[in-house]
């Protein structure tokens, strides 16, 4: 028997470096400090695209976009969710809704998060209203409590569509 809703966890965590652009579900912060990676190293997106994809039964991000492909080099996390997206509505899958909690001591989230749960709202085809995005300090504990790293907890709920 299949229920009519499928759960996702999505998790990523990304080193944070001097000079990189921050992008965090998928809005640009200013930051003397941003996420590195291949992509843009949006962990949100990241997190959220895993979520996605884990609760429809797919491959994981790193199979549909391998780190090691150098024409992903910089791309917009964007096209990954809207990948995921789409790729579980080809399954019959909706999203219901998605909650996160972004792990960083700098930059501050507090400002950014209407604007994060605006744009992930427009990324998964859901209000603002449907996105949780919490955000919490390590309290100086591990690599992301010492600033060197940012990292993302997502959780998906999708319904049949
Ligand atoms: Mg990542």
């Amino acid at each position: 028997m299949q229920p009519p809703f499928r759960i996702g966890l999505g998790y990523d965590i990304h080193p944070l470096v001097a000079g990189r652009r921050c992008v965090l579900g998928g809005v640009v912060i200013d930051s003397p400090v941003g996420p590195d990676g291949h992509s843009d190293a949006d962990v949100v997106l990241h997190a959220v695209a895993d979520a996605v994809l884990g609760a429809a039964g797919l491959p994981d991000i790193g199979q549909l976009f391998p780190n090691t492909d150098p024409s992903l080099r910089g791309l917009d996390s964007a096209r990954i969710v809207e990948r995921a997206v789409k790729e579980a509505a080809a399954k019959g899958w909706a999203v219901g809704n998605l909650d996160l909690v972004v792990l960083a001591e700098r930059p501050k989230l507090a400002p950014h998060v209407p604007a994060i749960r605006t744009r992930l709202g427009g990324l998964l085809g859901v209000s603002a209203d449907q996105i949780g995005v919490k955000a919490t300090t390590q309290e100086g504990m591990d690599a992301v409590g010492e600033g060197r790293a940012l990292a993302c907890h997502a959780v998906v709920l999708l319904v049949k569509a």
